[in-house]
């Protein structure tokens, strides 16, 4: 059972109306958080990057396991500094504009991620126009990642061309840049590096490794000292087994010694997706169970206009299902007959649906149904307005202790 004991009895009890629901279990993030920071050794700072989810109560939940938090916007600076006051934030994202630098310049921030060459004398620019003293720099380089270790799964992460961050050659001109007068007022901590998503324990590890030995490379070559590197986030979520997790332990155990051989060095990651994925459950009921041309259709209360999910990624969210026994009415119940249901949404597309022919015992109208795993980049990517259906409820359980 991958629904917690508490999400399962809020569920039950909710009346049908109230649904769907997304249902959040506060004290199980807090347990999972503490232990990801647990696994972490000294030496590496944990942030969470807020676009995953940025509930004021979740990020508010994450606070006491968390080092700080990754921004990526204006508005996600302006409200997360509103959840979680006084938290250390690290501001990224390609594209930021000349009003978004001027406020986070006003505010302070702990760690700018610097996209290129151009940010940086916009930067430069905007802290010319202010008292503030200095700022702390990371720059974030699109690194090739396409041998040693990860050879095996022919992975080619980083290295291909997109918008994000700078290719090597623009952080030789970054870090020239910054031994010149424009380093006086921007001081270089380190790298920050984002390259893939969904890597487990090993293939993060050696994308760590890559991503320090090139940073100390680069540092040695401009005489410089990197004092931090961050190796971002992308640890592996796995939709086919909720109950499976990113292994922390041996993630820290390999970190610990990549810190050995670099003695002074920070290591900084901000992981997203595993540190919320498994806080959130999107819960509701069967409207309708049909038969089309020898298959069976639940059709659900809800969709991905609230759980994009399953559409973007390509996958069947997992879900338990929670039998009602009640049936006041005077017809007969519709229910599957093949053993297999794909759980679709009231959407008028074909790309609604939340499952595909996944397996199921007698699922009936009425029955309830609890999708797993919908804590991060479900509701706030999803298009809420599309068919202008009522919004989900959200009820934040657990206790209120931080
Ligand atoms: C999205 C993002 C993250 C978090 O990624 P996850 O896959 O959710 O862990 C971290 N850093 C940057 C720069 C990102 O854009």
């Amino acid at each position: 059972m991958t629904v917690t004991p508490l999400v399962f009895g809020h569920v039950a009890a909710l009346p049908a109306d109230d649904l769907p629901a997304y249902v959040y279990d506060l004290d199980a993030l807090r347990t999972h958080a503490a232990a990801v920071r647990a696994a972490l050794p000294a030496g590496v700072e944990l942030y969470y990057a807020a676009k995953a989810n940025p509930e004021p109560a979740v990020l508010a939940a994450l606070r006491g396991s968390v080092d700080g938090y990754e921004v990526s916007s204006g508005g996600e600076l302006a409200h997360v500094r509103r959840a979680v006051p006084d938290a250390p934030l690290a501001f990224g994202g390609p594209g930021k504009t000349e009003a978004e630098i001027t406020e986070a310049v006003r505010v302070g921030v702990h760690r700018w991620h610097v996209e290129g060459v151009q940010e940086l004398h916009r930067l430069a620019d905007v802290l010319a126009a202010t008292p503030q003293a200095s700022v702390d720099v990371m720059l974030r380089v699109n690194l090739p990642v396409t041998s040693g270790s990860l050879d095996s799964v022919a992975l080619a992460m980083g290295g291909r061309p997109t918008p994000f961050g700078m290719d090597p050659d623009g952080a030789e001109a970054c870090v020239r840049l910054l031994a010149g007068p424009l380093g006086s007022r921007l001081r270089l901590r380190g790298i920050h590096a984002h390259l893939a998503s969904g890597l487990d324990a090993s293939a993060q590890l050696a994308v760590a490794e890559h991503i320090t030995d090139w940073s100390a490379e680069l540092a040695e070559r401009h005489a410089v000292t990197f004092e931090e590197i961050n190796i971002g986030g992308g640890m592996a979520v796995d939709y086919t087994d909720p109950a499976a997790r990113f292994d922390w332990t041996a993630f820290g155990a390999g970190l610990e010694k990549l810190l050995a051989r670099h003695p002074g060095l920070t290591l900084r990651i901000e992981p997203g997706r595993a540190l919320t994925a498994y806080c959130g459950w999107y819960a509701t009921e069967v409207i309708d169970v049909k038969q089309s041309y020898g298959e069976d259709f639940a059709v659900l209360r809800g969709g991905t206009h609230h759980l994009r999910t399953p559409a973007t990624r390509g996958h069947d969210q997992p879900f338990t299902v929670l039998p009602v026994e009640d049936w006041p009415h005077p017809w007969a119940r519709p229910a599957t007959t093949t053993g297999r249901a794909t759980l679709a949404g009231q959407l008028c597309t074909p790309k609604d649906v939340l499952a595909h022919r996944a397996p199921v015992d007698g699922l009936r109208t009425a029955d309830r149904v609890v999708f797993a795993l919908a804590g991060a980049y479900a509701w706030n990517i999803s298009h809420h307005e599309f068919l202008m259906h009522p919004r989900p409820g959200f009820h934040f359980l657990g206790s209120d202790d931080a």
